[in-house]
């Protein structure tokens, strides 16, 4: 597409269908450029127009180049830097202005750009306070590649800098800065570093994990004054405080870029207003990314910008596509420490209705929130591998449920066993926040071939961003795909096999009567009207019971974790189950008796029946496995294993009952 000389000389034909649209993306920060580069791959015809001289990059990457471990070339922007015929990429220029009636955009050099659609992501730009001194010399911002190259020059004189915030930002340019070798103070004017992401627990704890690597920190103190006669000298703390420095790096936050649309009279607030199809209140005009406001939220994260992107292009190509909002989730290594949030903490922590869980070890602290029931938001420090699970359980409003909650209150996980292994994460779990990457699209790419982290990059865009993903990335690629079965299956498929027999015929079978007729030398009359066998084949229902229960409970809450392994003891469970079911035949003759004894009968006989089938199905899915012709993704035994568990809740006190009634009468 080619720029048009002036307004007069323009004939604009609207294109008649999607395949011939104009887009123009206005923009080239993440967002604009993941926008643009799908519209292209499409086949549309898209011009992006970026303020920017640079081409377009990775914003997030800024911290890394700034800290010398990437180069410039390294941080570029994918979808966008190969050349293709339909895609017309120009930097270094500013729209100053869109003619809504006129379907143009007219840019600082006076050219005007025609389009059917117009994608506005302007995204933010640094936002400094009012803070005397702002303007000296040596005052810097940390938003862009040309701030990032400001602050590079400047880092081979700055020997003392002040940043001033302590938000995510502010902690990335401080890490930036220091590996440059200079002495850096963070000022931060709530009592605890990332306010927005961290409770008052977590923030001291990241700060103090900042102060042992060397950073100066001073929380719950705000900025008076910057000072200095032709440059930056000092920085004046609100408590009195003189901090000397040669740098002041601000990182106060950001605000969204509204001017176009303002001037364009498209409606704003804090962000451009748009509804579910990411549209404006032009049916022509879409707003994705930072500088978007959806329902009352603008988000400053990449991730949404991501999803809402996708969005606006599903909806430009004649799509139906709804945006419903995202969770902000931040996973990423602040100064050299795992973080870990999701979910609107600041709420959630003065929230009455919600209830908050928290564990802390040896320097990691984890807490959980939870709403009626389910997760609705959880902070890590110091690392937790399971929180891409986590992210995804929030994503689907799971409940947390009372043995979870019990697990993680005693270990600081929510699951068991395997669930930390990226093999058993459910396909639905998000494993790239930064791009909205899920486990099961990642296993599709690698069924389709993709054998490496960076195949599996540049198949799904996983890893590409903030790169805080790539550990699971490589566990993904080291085990290989697809799940692999456990060592003892034909076995839990043997005995489970026996266990579903018995427990047919306690379903099934008719009852053994009583003997007509006294007979000492009776088998029925030895079992069923002797006193003492009664009690013996009653406590030995009641041990095995008790046995299964326990070994079953180890799996909910990993008790004896270190007796054996996990196959072992499911065997274990199963043979007892079987013995149970035996047990039971012999103890009630099949006769189910009635009130009391009819319902703990039907209950004792639902545990085994639904126990045997889930035992069948996890063998069976198991081998499966082994045969490679299927996986435990969506496992059959779900639904027969959480039956077999709600049976065997009234148990213990059916049987307490049954035990108490037997001696009373
Ligand atoms: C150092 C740093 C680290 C970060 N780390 C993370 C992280 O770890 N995880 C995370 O999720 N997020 C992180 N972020 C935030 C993330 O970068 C932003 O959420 C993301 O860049 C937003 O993308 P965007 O395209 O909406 O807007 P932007 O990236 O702001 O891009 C907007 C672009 O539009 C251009 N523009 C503006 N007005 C005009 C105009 N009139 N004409 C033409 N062009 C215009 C701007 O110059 C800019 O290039 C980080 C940000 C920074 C600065």
């Amino acid at each position: 597409m080619t720029a048009q000389p002036a307004l007069s000389q323009l004939q604009i034909t609207p294109a008649s269908d999607t395949d011939n649209l104009r887009v123009v993306v206005i923009g080239g920060g993440p967002v604009g450029a993941r926008a643009a580069g799908a519209l292209a791959d499409k086949g549309l015809s898209v011009t992006l127009l970026s303020t920017e001289t640079f081409a377009p990059y990775n914003r997030v990457k800024l911290t890394p180049l700034l800290a010398g471990d990437v180069q410039f070339g390294q941080i570029l922007a994918p979808e966008v830097s190969a050349p293709r015929a339909n895609l017309d990429l120009r930097t270094g220029l500013r729209v100053t202005q869109i003619l809504r009636d006129q379907h143009l955009a007219r840019t600082a050099d006076g050219q005007l750009w025609p389009y059917d659609k117009l994608v506005i992501a302007t995204g933010s730009r640094a936002f400094i306070p009012g803070i005397q001194g702002r303007d000296l010399p040596g005052v810097f911002t940390f938003r862009s590649a040309e701030d990032a190259q400001a602050l590079l020059a400047r880092s081979i004189s700055a020997r003392r800098i002040v940043v001033i915030g302590g938000g995510l930002l502010g902690l990335e340019a401080a890490r930036g800065m220091q590996r440059r070798q200079a002495h850096v103070t963070v000022v931060e004017h709530e009592g605890r570093v990332m306010p927005r992401q961290l409770d008052t627990t977590a923030g001291a704890l990241l700060g103090q994990k900042i102060t042992d690597l060397g950073v100066d920190l001073r929380t719950g103190v705000a900025v008076r004054a910057i000072a200095g006669e032709t440059r930056v000298e000092e920085v004046h703390l609100a408590d009195g405080t003189v901090l000397p420095c040669d740098t002041v790096i601000v990182c106060t936050g950001v605000r969204a870029n509204t001017g176009l649309a303002r001037d364009a009279k498209l409606p704003f607030s804090r962000g451009i207003f748009v509804d579910d199809t990411m549209c404006t209140g032009d049916p022509d005009i879409y707003a994705i990314g930072e500088c978007a406001e959806h329902n009352g939220v603008v988000h400053g994260l990449v991730g949404p910008g991501f999803e809402q992107a996708d969005i606006a292009v599903d909806n430009i190509l004649g799509g139906n596509s709804s945006y419903r909002g995202s969770l902000p989730a931040t996973k990423l290594k602040v100064i050299g420490a795992e973080v870990f949030s999701i979910g609107p903490i600041e709420q959630l922590d003065d929230d009455p209705s919600v209830r908050s869980h928290v564990w802390e070890k040896n320097g990691v602290y984890r807490r959980i929130f939870l709403r009626t029931g389910k997760l609705v938001g959880a902070i890590a420090v110091g690392g937790w591998s399971q929180s891409s699970r986590v992210q995804s359980a929030i994503a689907q409003g799971a409940p947390a449920l009372p043995w979870m909650v019990f697990r993680f209150r005693r270990d600081g996980m929510l699951w068991g066993d395997d669930a930390e292994d990226i093999s058993a994460m459910p396909d639905a779990a998000t494993v790239c926040n930064c791009t909205g990457v899920s486990c099961g699209r990642l296993r599709d790419a690698m069924k389709a071939g993709a054998n490496s982290v960076e195949t599996l990059g540049q198949a799904t865009g996983a890893g590409n961003v903030c790169g805080s993903c790539l550990p699971l990335l490589e566990e993904l690629v080291s085990a290989g795909g697809p799940p692999k079965p456990v060592r003892l299956y034909r076995a839990i498929l043997a005995l489970s096999g026996i266990a579903a027999m018995a427990a047919m015929v306690l379903a099934l079978a008719p009852r053994i009567p009583f003997p007509q007729s006294y007979d000492a030398e009776s088998l029925r009359v030895w079992l069923w009207q002797d006193n003492i066998t009664r009690q013996w084949t009653g406590f030995t229902l009641l041990g095995l019971t008790l046995a299964a229960m326990i070994i079953g409970l180890r799996k909910r809450l990993r008790i004896t974790d270190r007796l054996g392994s996990y196959d072992g003891w499911r065997l274990a469970h199963i043979a007892i189950g079987a013995a149970t079911a035996a047990a039971l035949i012999i103890h009630t003759g099949l006769r189910a008796g009635s009130n009391l004894n009819l319902m703990l009968f039907m209950f004792f006989a639902l545990t085994l029946v639904m126990g045997a089938v889930a035992g069948l199905a996890t063998g069976g899915d198991h081998a499966l496995r082994a045969r490679r012709i299927g996986s435990a993704r969506k496992p059959a035994r779900r639904l027969p294993t959480w039956l077999h568990i709600l049976a065997v809740w009234p148990l213990p006190v059916l049987i307490l009952a049954h035990v108490l009634a037997s001696y009373a009468f």
